[in-house]
Protein backbone atom coordinates (compact mmCIF):
# COMPACT_ATOMS: atom_id res chain seq x y z
CA UNK A 1 0.00 0.00 0.00
CA UNK A 2 1.19 2.73 -1.12
CA UNK A 3 -0.27 5.50 1.24
CA UNK A 4 1.81 4.12 4.08
CA UNK A 5 5.42 3.94 1.99
CA UNK A 6 7.71 6.53 2.43
CA UNK A 7 7.89 8.96 -0.66
CA UNK A 8 11.03 9.91 -2.02
CA UNK A 9 12.67 10.24 -5.74
CA UNK A 10 15.41 7.48 -5.31
CA UNK A 11 16.18 4.98 -3.22
CA UNK A 12 19.92 3.61 -3.65
CA UNK A 13 20.01 0.23 -2.57
CA UNK A 14 23.52 -0.93 -0.99
CA UNK A 15 26.66 1.83 0.93
CA UNK A 16 29.51 -0.06 -0.15
CA UNK A 17 31.47 1.55 -2.97
CA UNK A 18 28.87 1.88 -5.78
CA UNK A 19 26.02 2.96 -3.99
CA UNK A 20 28.51 5.58 -1.89
CA UNK A 21 29.97 7.18 -5.25
CA UNK A 22 25.87 7.25 -6.56
CA UNK A 23 25.18 9.29 -3.55
CA UNK A 24 27.93 11.70 -3.55
CA UNK A 25 27.05 11.94 -7.40
CA UNK A 26 23.45 12.49 -6.80
CA UNK A 27 24.24 14.82 -3.72
CA UNK A 28 26.66 17.00 -5.90
CA UNK A 29 23.53 17.47 -8.48
CA UNK A 30 21.85 18.99 -5.95
CA UNK A 31 19.48 16.31 -4.53
CA UNK A 32 18.70 16.29 -0.78
CA UNK A 33 19.49 12.91 1.05
CA UNK A 34 16.70 12.11 3.22
CA UNK A 35 14.35 14.04 0.69
CA UNK A 36 15.19 13.68 -2.64
CA UNK A 37 16.80 10.10 -2.00
CA UNK A 38 17.51 7.25 0.78
CA UNK A 39 20.59 5.36 1.04
CA UNK A 40 20.17 1.87 2.57
CA UNK A 41 22.14 -0.79 3.41
CA UNK A 42 21.58 -4.41 5.52
CA UNK A 43 25.48 -4.58 6.98
CA UNK A 44 25.51 -3.45 10.82
CA UNK A 45 28.65 -0.68 9.92
CA UNK A 46 29.89 1.40 7.21
CA UNK A 47 32.42 -0.35 4.25
CA UNK A 48 30.61 -2.62 2.20
CA UNK A 49 31.45 -6.17 1.87
CA UNK A 50 34.90 -4.70 3.24
CA UNK A 51 33.75 -5.91 6.96
CA UNK A 52 33.77 -8.97 6.10
CA UNK A 53 37.16 -9.99 4.37
CA UNK A 54 39.28 -12.16 6.04
CA UNK A 55 41.94 -10.71 8.22
CA UNK A 56 45.19 -11.32 5.86
CA UNK A 57 43.73 -9.91 3.43
CA UNK A 58 45.60 -6.05 3.98
CA UNK A 59 45.99 -2.95 2.07
CA UNK A 60 49.41 -4.58 0.25
CA UNK A 61 47.47 -7.68 -0.64
CA UNK A 62 44.72 -6.47 -2.18
CA UNK A 63 44.57 -5.56 -5.71
CA UNK A 64 43.68 -1.90 -5.62
CA UNK A 65 41.57 0.09 -3.81
CA UNK A 66 40.56 3.18 -5.79
CA UNK A 67 39.53 6.15 -3.61
CA UNK A 68 35.40 7.06 -4.11
CA UNK A 69 35.29 10.47 -5.32
CA UNK A 70 36.25 13.83 -3.57
CA UNK A 71 38.30 12.11 -0.61
CA UNK A 72 41.49 10.22 -0.69
CA UNK A 73 42.24 6.91 1.05
CA UNK A 74 45.25 8.71 2.46
CA UNK A 75 43.25 11.01 4.64
CA UNK A 76 42.26 8.68 6.66
CA UNK A 77 44.74 5.72 6.29
CA UNK A 78 47.86 6.94 7.00
CA UNK A 79 50.33 6.12 3.45
CA UNK A 80 52.39 3.22 3.91
CA UNK A 81 50.50 1.49 5.85
CA UNK A 82 50.19 -1.38 4.03
CA UNK A 83 49.78 -4.26 6.90
CA UNK A 84 46.72 -3.00 7.97
CA UNK A 85 43.25 -4.80 7.37
CA UNK A 86 41.16 -4.47 4.26
CA UNK A 87 38.18 -5.35 6.73
CA UNK A 88 39.51 -2.29 8.77
CA UNK A 89 40.74 0.02 6.88
CA UNK A 90 38.28 0.50 3.94
CA UNK A 91 34.98 0.61 6.77
CA UNK A 92 37.22 3.61 8.23
CA UNK A 93 37.44 5.26 5.20
CA UNK A 94 33.83 4.92 4.05
CA UNK A 95 32.31 5.80 7.77
CA UNK A 96 34.98 9.05 7.28
CA UNK A 97 33.33 9.36 3.78
CA UNK A 98 29.64 9.50 4.52
CA UNK A 99 30.17 11.92 7.35
CA UNK A 100 32.49 14.45 5.49
CA UNK A 101 29.75 14.53 2.75
CA UNK A 102 26.76 14.30 5.19
CA UNK A 103 25.37 10.76 3.18
CA UNK A 104 23.21 9.26 6.06
CA UNK A 105 23.12 6.09 5.49
CA UNK A 106 19.78 3.85 6.97
CA UNK A 107 21.33 0.62 8.55
CA UNK A 108 20.82 -2.26 9.10
CA UNK A 109 18.10 -2.33 6.64
CA UNK A 110 17.69 -5.25 4.37
CA UNK A 111 15.72 -4.52 1.37
CA UNK A 112 13.37 -7.32 0.85
CA UNK A 113 11.47 -6.82 -2.39
CA UNK A 114 10.93 -4.23 -5.08
CA UNK A 115 7.95 -3.76 -7.21
CA UNK A 116 6.34 -2.20 -10.09
CA UNK A 117 3.58 0.01 -8.79
CA UNK A 118 2.99 1.94 -12.23
CA UNK A 119 4.25 5.17 -11.79
CA UNK A 120 6.57 4.41 -8.82
CA UNK A 121 8.35 1.63 -7.39
CA UNK A 122 7.91 -0.08 -4.09
CA UNK A 123 10.94 -1.25 -2.06
CA UNK A 124 9.83 -2.90 0.87
CA UNK A 125 12.78 -3.70 3.67
CA UNK A 126 12.62 -5.33 6.92
CA UNK A 127 11.96 -2.01 8.34
CA UNK A 128 9.96 0.54 6.32
CA UNK A 129 9.26 0.02 3.41
CA UNK A 130 9.90 2.84 0.71
CA UNK A 131 8.08 4.42 -2.38
CA UNK A 132 10.29 5.51 -4.99
CA UNK A 133 10.47 6.56 -8.72
CA UNK A 134 13.24 5.30 -9.50
CA UNK A 135 15.92 3.16 -8.04
CA UNK A 136 19.78 2.62 -8.11
CA UNK A 137 20.73 -0.84 -7.00
CA UNK A 138 24.33 -1.06 -5.72
CA UNK A 139 24.12 -3.96 -3.67
CA UNK A 140 27.36 -5.97 -5.02
CA UNK A 141 28.23 -10.15 -4.76
CA UNK A 142 29.09 -10.82 -1.03
CA UNK A 143 25.51 -12.32 -0.32
CA UNK A 144 25.39 -14.60 -3.33
CA UNK A 145 28.27 -16.92 -3.09
CA UNK A 146 28.41 -19.41 -5.58
CA UNK A 147 29.30 -23.66 -5.20
CA UNK A 148 28.96 -25.71 -8.28
CA UNK A 149 27.34 -28.85 -7.98
CA UNK A 150 29.71 -32.14 -8.08
CA UNK A 151 27.85 -35.50 -6.47
CA UNK A 152 28.65 -37.23 -3.33
CA UNK A 153 28.94 -33.33 -1.81
CA UNK A 154 26.35 -33.92 0.77
CA UNK A 155 28.18 -37.43 1.65
CA UNK A 156 31.60 -35.79 2.47
CA UNK A 157 32.33 -36.02 5.93
CA UNK A 158 35.06 -33.42 6.15
CA UNK A 159 34.36 -29.66 6.15
CA UNK A 160 33.21 -27.59 3.23
CA UNK A 161 33.47 -23.80 3.13
CA UNK A 162 33.36 -20.87 0.36
CA UNK A 163 35.62 -17.78 -0.06
CA UNK A 164 33.25 -15.67 2.25
CA UNK A 165 33.72 -18.12 4.95
CA UNK A 166 37.27 -18.14 4.61
CA UNK A 167 39.00 -16.88 7.94
CA UNK A 168 42.65 -18.10 8.59
CA UNK A 169 45.32 -20.78 7.50
CA UNK A 170 45.71 -21.65 11.02
CA UNK A 171 42.25 -23.40 11.42
CA UNK A 172 43.23 -25.76 8.63
CA UNK A 173 47.14 -26.45 10.32
CA UNK A 174 48.13 -30.20 9.74
CA UNK A 175 45.11 -30.82 7.30
CA UNK A 176 44.74 -31.78 3.67
CA UNK A 177 42.37 -28.99 1.96
CA UNK A 178 41.22 -29.28 -1.71
CA UNK A 179 41.24 -25.61 -3.02
CA UNK A 180 39.02 -25.06 -5.91
CA UNK A 181 38.99 -22.32 -8.45
CA UNK A 182 41.14 -20.06 -10.65
CA UNK A 183 40.72 -16.60 -9.52
CA UNK A 184 42.86 -14.09 -7.21
CA UNK A 185 41.27 -15.51 -4.45
CA UNK A 186 42.01 -19.03 -5.05
CA UNK A 187 45.54 -18.29 -5.24
CA UNK A 188 46.01 -15.94 -2.12
CA UNK A 189 44.27 -18.78 -0.29
CA UNK A 190 46.42 -21.33 -1.48
CA UNK A 191 49.40 -19.23 -1.09
CA UNK A 192 48.73 -18.78 2.45
CA UNK A 193 47.10 -22.35 3.50
CA UNK A 194 49.89 -24.57 1.79
CA UNK A 195 52.64 -22.64 4.29
CA UNK A 196 50.20 -24.64 7.50
CA UNK A 197 48.89 -27.78 5.38
CA UNK A 198 49.06 -29.80 2.27
CA UNK A 199 46.83 -28.70 -0.54
CA UNK A 200 45.84 -29.99 -4.11
CA UNK A 201 44.59 -27.04 -6.17
CA UNK A 202 42.19 -27.95 -8.88
CA UNK A 203 40.22 -25.11 -11.62
CA UNK A 204 38.18 -26.13 -14.49
CA UNK A 205 40.31 -24.36 -16.81
CA UNK A 206 44.03 -23.96 -17.36
CA UNK A 207 44.33 -20.46 -15.13
CA UNK A 208 45.47 -17.68 -17.30
CA UNK A 209 48.97 -16.33 -15.74
CA UNK A 210 50.30 -13.48 -17.32
CA UNK A 211 53.79 -11.73 -17.16
CA UNK A 212 54.37 -7.95 -17.07
CA UNK A 213 52.20 -5.63 -14.95
CA UNK A 214 48.90 -5.31 -14.73
CA UNK A 215 48.01 -1.94 -16.98
CA UNK A 216 45.43 0.08 -17.50
CA UNK A 217 45.09 -0.79 -20.46
CA UNK A 218 44.32 -4.05 -19.90
CA UNK A 219 41.84 -3.17 -17.32
CA UNK A 220 40.37 -1.30 -19.84
CA UNK A 221 39.87 -4.02 -22.73
CA UNK A 222 38.91 -6.51 -19.84
CA UNK A 223 35.80 -3.77 -19.06
CA UNK A 224 35.29 -3.72 -22.63
CA UNK A 225 34.50 -7.10 -23.09
CA UNK A 226 32.19 -7.57 -20.12
CA UNK A 227 30.49 -4.17 -21.17
CA UNK A 228 29.73 -5.50 -24.45
CA UNK A 229 28.53 -8.66 -23.12
CA UNK A 230 26.13 -7.11 -20.74
CA UNK A 231 24.86 -4.16 -23.93
CA UNK A 232 23.99 -7.58 -24.96
CA UNK A 233 21.85 -8.92 -22.37
CA UNK A 234 24.45 -11.61 -21.89
CA UNK A 235 25.34 -12.46 -18.33
CA UNK A 236 28.46 -10.91 -17.84
CA UNK A 237 31.57 -13.25 -16.49
CA UNK A 238 33.86 -12.00 -14.75
CA UNK A 239 36.58 -9.84 -15.35
CA UNK A 240 39.55 -12.07 -14.30
CA UNK A 241 38.61 -14.30 -16.63
CA UNK A 242 39.11 -11.56 -19.43
CA UNK A 243 42.73 -10.24 -17.95
CA UNK A 244 44.42 -13.49 -16.25
CA UNK A 245 46.28 -13.17 -13.42
CA UNK A 246 49.45 -11.45 -12.79
CA UNK A 247 52.83 -12.89 -11.61
CA UNK A 248 52.58 -11.07 -7.82
CA UNK A 249 56.19 -11.85 -6.21
CA UNK A 250 54.11 -14.15 -3.51
CA UNK A 251 52.73 -16.08 -6.06
CA UNK A 252 55.82 -16.75 -7.85
CA UNK A 253 57.41 -17.49 -4.49
CA UNK A 254 54.23 -20.38 -3.86
CA UNK A 255 55.54 -21.62 -7.69
CA UNK A 256 59.26 -22.19 -6.23
CA UNK A 257 57.49 -23.74 -3.29
CA UNK A 258 55.46 -26.15 -5.89
CA UNK A 259 52.12 -25.10 -4.94
CA UNK A 260 50.86 -23.94 -8.00
CA UNK A 261 50.29 -27.86 -9.33
CA UNK A 262 47.10 -27.40 -10.79
CA UNK A 263 44.60 -30.40 -11.42
CA UNK A 264 41.32 -30.34 -13.60
CA UNK A 265 38.45 -30.79 -11.70
CA UNK A 266 37.23 -34.04 -9.76
CA UNK A 267 34.57 -35.57 -11.06
CA UNK A 268 32.68 -36.68 -7.87
CA UNK A 269 33.01 -36.03 -3.93
CA UNK A 270 33.47 -38.89 -1.66
CA UNK A 271 33.42 -39.42 2.26
CA UNK A 272 36.78 -38.90 2.68
CA UNK A 273 38.04 -36.63 -0.64
CA UNK A 274 37.24 -36.32 -4.21
CA UNK A 275 37.68 -38.70 -7.52
CA UNK A 276 38.53 -38.27 -10.46
CA UNK A 277 37.17 -39.60 -13.99
CA UNK A 278 40.23 -41.88 -14.11
CA UNK A 279 39.26 -43.13 -10.51
CA UNK A 280 42.34 -41.35 -8.82
CA UNK A 281 41.42 -40.45 -5.31
CA UNK A 282 42.79 -37.63 -2.94
CA UNK A 283 41.62 -38.05 0.38
CA UNK A 284 41.04 -34.71 1.69
CA UNK A 285 39.97 -33.21 5.38
CA UNK A 286 38.61 -29.43 3.80
CA UNK A 287 37.14 -28.30 0.46
CA UNK A 288 37.41 -24.97 -0.17
CA UNK A 289 35.70 -23.52 -2.59
CA UNK A 290 36.91 -20.09 -4.34
CA UNK A 291 34.31 -20.53 -7.07
CA UNK A 292 33.31 -16.89 -6.89
CA UNK A 293 30.03 -14.80 -6.20
CA UNK A 294 26.87 -13.93 -8.69
CA UNK A 295 25.60 -10.06 -8.56
CA UNK A 296 23.01 -10.04 -5.43
CA UNK A 297 19.62 -9.15 -7.44
CA UNK A 298 17.39 -11.68 -6.41
CA UNK A 299 15.08 -8.99 -4.70
CA UNK A 300 14.55 -7.50 -8.18
CA UNK A 301 12.95 -10.23 -9.24
CA UNK A 302 9.48 -9.10 -9.39
CA UNK A 303 10.63 -5.88 -11.96
CA UNK A 304 11.51 -9.12 -14.10
CA UNK A 305 14.33 -7.50 -15.62
CA UNK A 306 16.40 -10.82 -16.76
CA UNK A 307 16.42 -12.02 -20.21
CA UNK A 308 15.48 -15.99 -20.90
CA UNK A 309 19.57 -16.74 -20.36
CA UNK A 310 19.69 -14.96 -17.08
CA UNK A 311 22.03 -12.02 -18.49
CA UNK A 312 20.27 -8.16 -18.05
CA UNK A 313 20.70 -5.89 -21.28
CA UNK A 314 22.04 -2.59 -20.26
CA UNK A 315 22.40 0.83 -21.78
CA UNK A 316 23.47 4.19 -20.78
CA UNK A 317 27.08 5.88 -21.21
CA UNK A 318 28.76 3.10 -18.95
CA UNK A 319 25.99 0.54 -18.96
CA UNK A 320 24.79 1.28 -15.80
CA UNK A 321 20.65 1.39 -17.23
CA UNK A 322 18.04 -1.41 -17.29
CA UNK A 323 17.06 -1.42 -20.90
CA UNK A 324 14.04 -3.11 -20.08
CA UNK A 325 12.93 -0.10 -17.14
CA UNK A 326 15.34 2.43 -17.19
CA UNK A 327 14.00 3.43 -13.75
CA UNK A 328 16.30 0.89 -12.61
CA UNK A 329 20.26 1.81 -12.69
CA UNK A 330 22.79 -1.08 -11.63
CA UNK A 331 25.94 0.35 -10.29
CA UNK A 332 28.51 -2.57 -9.35
CA UNK A 333 26.60 -5.04 -11.93
CA UNK A 334 29.19 -6.34 -14.79
CA UNK A 335 31.91 -3.97 -16.22
CA UNK A 336 31.49 -1.63 -12.86
CA UNK A 337 32.26 -4.58 -10.26
CA UNK A 338 35.48 -2.86 -9.45
CA UNK A 339 36.20 -0.20 -7.04
CA UNK A 340 37.41 2.17 -10.06
CA UNK A 341 34.18 0.72 -12.23
CA UNK A 342 32.14 1.22 -8.83
CA UNK A 343 33.13 5.01 -9.00
CA UNK A 344 32.69 5.57 -12.29
CA UNK A 345 29.22 4.05 -12.88
CA UNK A 346 28.17 6.12 -9.66
CA UNK A 347 28.46 9.34 -11.38
CA UNK A 348 26.53 7.66 -14.84
CA UNK A 349 23.75 6.32 -12.84
CA UNK A 350 23.46 9.75 -10.55
CA UNK A 351 23.28 12.00 -13.36
CA UNK A 352 21.13 10.30 -16.27
CA UNK A 353 18.52 8.51 -13.69
CA UNK A 354 18.23 12.40 -12.13
CA UNK A 355 17.89 13.54 -15.57
CA UNK A 356 15.56 10.88 -16.73
CA UNK A 357 13.21 12.27 -13.60
CA UNK A 358 13.87 15.77 -14.07
CA UNK A 359 15.03 16.24 -11.03
CA UNK A 360 18.52 17.65 -12.52
P1 LIG B 1 29.79 -4.13 -1.78
O1 LIG B 1 31.01 -3.61 -1.18
O2 LIG B 1 29.50 -5.58 -1.67
O3 LIG B 1 28.59 -3.33 -1.13
C1 LIG B 1 27.26 -3.76 -1.28
C2 LIG B 1 26.48 -3.29 -0.10
O4 LIG B 1 25.13 -3.59 -0.35
C3 LIG B 1 26.88 -3.96 1.20
O5 LIG B 1 27.17 -3.00 2.16
C4 LIG B 1 25.65 -4.79 1.57
O6 LIG B 1 25.40 -4.77 2.95
C5 LIG B 1 24.55 -4.07 0.84
N1 LIG B 1 23.43 -4.93 0.46
C6 LIG B 1 23.46 -6.11 -0.20
N2 LIG B 1 22.23 -6.60 -0.36
C7 LIG B 1 21.39 -5.71 0.21
C8 LIG B 1 19.96 -5.64 0.37
N3 LIG B 1 19.15 -6.60 -0.11
N4 LIG B 1 19.44 -4.59 1.03
C9 LIG B 1 20.23 -3.59 1.51
N5 LIG B 1 21.58 -3.61 1.38
C10 LIG B 1 22.15 -4.64 0.73
N6 LIG B 1 37.92 -4.64 -6.32
C11 LIG B 1 38.92 -3.76 -6.50
O7 LIG B 1 38.75 -2.79 -7.25
N7 LIG B 1 40.13 -3.92 -5.89
C12 LIG B 1 40.38 -4.95 -5.05
O8 LIG B 1 41.46 -5.06 -4.51
C13 LIG B 1 39.34 -5.91 -4.83
N8 LIG B 1 39.51 -6.96 -4.00
C14 LIG B 1 38.48 -7.83 -3.80
C15 LIG B 1 38.67 -8.90 -2.94
C16 LIG B 1 37.66 -9.82 -2.73
C17 LIG B 1 37.88 -10.96 -1.80
C18 LIG B 1 36.42 -9.67 -3.39
C19 LIG B 1 35.30 -10.66 -3.19
C20 LIG B 1 36.22 -8.60 -4.25
C21 LIG B 1 37.25 -7.69 -4.47
N9 LIG B 1 37.09 -6.61 -5.34
C22 LIG B 1 38.10 -5.70 -5.51
C23 LIG B 1 35.85 -6.39 -6.01
C24 LIG B 1 35.20 -5.37 -5.07
O9 LIG B 1 34.68 -5.96 -3.93
C25 LIG B 1 34.19 -4.57 -5.69
O10 LIG B 1 34.59 -4.06 -6.88
C26 LIG B 1 33.70 -3.39 -4.84
O11 LIG B 1 34.25 -3.24 -3.57
C27 LIG B 1 32.28 -3.71 -4.72
O12 LIG B 1 31.61 -2.58 -4.26
P2 LIG B 1 30.05 -2.61 -4.28
O13 LIG B 1 29.61 -1.31 -3.70
O14 LIG B 1 29.54 -2.98 -5.61
O15 LIG B 1 29.63 -3.83 -3.34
Amino acid sequence: DVRTAYKTDIVVIGAGQAGLSTAYNLSKLGLQPGRNFVILDKSPEAGGAWQYRWPSLTLSTVNRIHDLPGMQFADVVEEGATEVRASVAVPKYFAAYERKFDLPVYRPVTVKVVCDRGARLRVETDRETFSARGIVNATGTWETPVIPTYPGAERFEGRQLHTRDYRNAEEFAGQHVVIVGGGISALQLLDEISRVASTTWVTRREPQFRDGPFTQEDGRAGVAIVEDRVRRGLVPGSVVSVTGIPWTPALKAARERGVLNRLPMFSEITEHGVRWPNGTEQRADVILWNTGFRSSLDHLAPLQIREEGGGITMSGRLATQVSRDPRIHLVGYGPSASTIGANRAGGAAARELAAYLGLA
